[in-house]
C-alpha cells in the first residue's frame, strides 16, 4: 500500500464537524418537499398524511433513546437546544441571581448561552477537567449552590471526544433536587443512549450530526420538567416551540437515526479499528493522543511535537484529506481550543493539535493514506528544518 492518495478523491475524516447527509434519508426529504408540501397544523385531508409522519418521526426518536413521544421537541439543531435548555431554566428565575454550573469544555452554543446569562445578573460556575477531559462527579457535589437552577455536562467532547460520567452526575444533580441537562449533539447516534439509565432531565440532539439533514434536531425534556417556550407564536410543538414544523427535514432526521442505530456496534466497531490502522501508522512519529481511553468510537485528538495544527491541516488539505485543528493562527499569535487548555496539554505539543474524526463511510484504506500522509509531511518538515 503506498502512502500517495492516488485515487485522487477527498478523504473526509471530519464527521464530528458533520456528516453526510444518509442516502435514504435524502431520498425522502425530496419526495415529501415535493410531494407532501400542506402545512401540518391544518385539518383537511392533504395534511393528514404530514401529522402522521410528524407523529411517527418522533415516536421513532423517542424509540431510539427509551424516550416518550411527548418528550421529543423539534427545534433547528443543537444550538437551538443548548440556548433553549440553559435559559429556560433560569430566566424565570432572574430576581433569585440563579446559579449554572457547566464544565470548562462545553461547546459554545453552551458556553456563550451561560454567558448571556451572566450578562443579565445569573452566576456560572464552571467544572475543570481532568488530563483525560473527564468531569469529577466530586467536583460537582461540592458547588451545588441554593440558587443553582441548572447543571449542564455534555455527554461526549466534540474535540476531544471525551464520553462524561453522566449518569453519576445526574444523581448527584438529583439529590440535590436540581435539573441535569447534557448536551448530547456529539454521541446521539454513536454511542447507545437511554435517557432513563442516564437519568438526564433535558438531552440536546443535532441530526447532521449522524447522517441526518443540517439545521434540525431535539430537545429530549422529561416529562415533568417546566420548559418556557424559546420561540413563541402558534401551538405547535406542544406550545413549546412554536413554528411550522420541517416534516421532510424532521422525517430524515428520524430515519437516519433509525439506522445508525441499527447499525451502531458494526459501525464503532469499524471506526475503532479504522482509528488503530491510523495509530499503527504514525509509529516511530511524536505524538500524544488526547483525551483518555472513554471516547467516542472513531474521535482522535492528536497532538504533534513542536508542530501547528493549523499548517498540518492546510498540508492534509492540499493531499485532498480534511481533518480539523485545535488551534487558529489568529493575528500572528496562536489561540488555542479552549478544550486543550482545560486538560492542560503540554506546551510542546499543544500548537500541533489535530482533530480527526472517521465516519461509518471511511475505510481501512483511507486510514492508511492519512497515516502515511501526515508521517510523509511530518518528515519533510523535519528535513527543511
Ligand atoms: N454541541 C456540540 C457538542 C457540538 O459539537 C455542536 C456542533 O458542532 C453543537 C452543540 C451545535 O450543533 P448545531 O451545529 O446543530 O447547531
Amino acid at each position: 500500500m503506498t502512502a500517495v492518495n492516488s485515487l485522487n478523491k477527498i478523504i473526509y475524516a471530519d464527521n464530528a464537524a458533520t456528516t453526510r447527509l444518509d442516502d435514504d434519508a435524502f431520498a425522502l426529504m425530496i419526495d415529501l418537499q415535493k410531494n407532501f408540501f400542506a402545512n401540518p397544523s391544518s385539518d383537511y385531508k392533504l395534511s393528514r398524511p404530514l401529522k402522521k409522519i410528524l407523529r411517527e418521526s418522533r415516536e421513532k426518536i423517542a424509540a431510539c433513546i427509551n424516550a416518550e413521544p411527548q418528550e421529543i421537541i423539534f427545534t433547528s439543531g443543537g444550538t437551538e437546544s443548548d440556548n433553549w435548555a440553559i435559559k429556560s431554566a433560569v430566566l424565570a428565575h432572574l430576581s433569585e441571581q440563579p446559579n449554572i454550573i457547566t464544565s470548562a469544555i462545553e461547546h459554545k452554543a453552551i458556553l456563550n448561552s451561560c454567558a448571556a446569562m451572566e450578562k443579565i445578573g445569573c452566576t456560572v460556575t464552571i467544572l475543570p477537567v481532568d488530563k483525560c477531559g473527564a468531569v469529577n462527579p466530586v467536583d460537582l457535589q461540592e458547588r451545588i449552590l441554593p440558587q443553582t437552577k441548572i447543571i449542564s455536562v455534555m455527554l461526549a467532547n466534540n474535540e476531544v471526544g471525551t464520553i462524561q460520567p453522566v449518569k453519576s452526575l445526574a444523581e448527584i444533580a438529583h439529590a440535590a433536587n436540581k435539573i441535569l441537562h447534557t448536551d448530547a449533539v456529539q454521541a446521539v447516534g454513536h454511542i447507545p443512549i437511554d435517557v432513563k439509565i442516564l437519568g438526564v432531565d433535558m438531552l440536546s440532539a443535532s441530526a447532521h450530526k449522524f447522517n441526518g439533514p443540517k439545521g434540525i434536531g431535539f430537545l429530549y425534556v422529561r416529562d415533568g420538567i417546566k420548559l418556557l417556550p424559546y420561540i413563541d407564536g402558534g401551538a405547535q410543538e406542544f406550545l413549546k416551540r412554536a413554528g411550522t414544523e420541517n416534516v421532510p427535514a424532521i422525517a430524515a432526521m428520524a430515519l437516519a437515526l433509525e439506522k445508525n442505530y441499527r447499525d451502531m456496534k458494526r459501525n464503532a466497531e469499524k471506526l475503532s479499528d479504522v482509528s488503530k490502522i491510523l495509530l499503527n501508522c504514525l509509529n516511530g512519529v511524536d505524538f500524544i493522543s488526547n483525551g483518555g481511553k472513554n471516547r467516542l468510537p472513531g474521535h482522535l485528538s492528536l497532538s504533534f511535537k513542536n508542530c501547528e495544527g493549523e499548517t498540518l491541516m492546510h498540508r492534509l488539505d492540499l493531499k485532498n484529506i480534511c481533518v480539523a485543528t485545535g488551534s487558529a493562527c489568529n493575528s500572528q499569535q496562536m489561540q488555542i481550543s479552549h478544550v486543550l487548555r482545560a486538560l492542560e496539554v503540554s506546551e510542546d505539543y499543544i500548537n500541533g493539535t489535530i482533530r480527526i474524526t472517521f465516519g461509518k463511510e471511511n475505510s481501512h484504506e483511507d486510514a492508511e493514506i492519512i497515516g502515511e500522509t501526515l508521517t510523509k509531511i511530518l518528515q519533510e518538515r523535519k528535513s527543511t528544518s
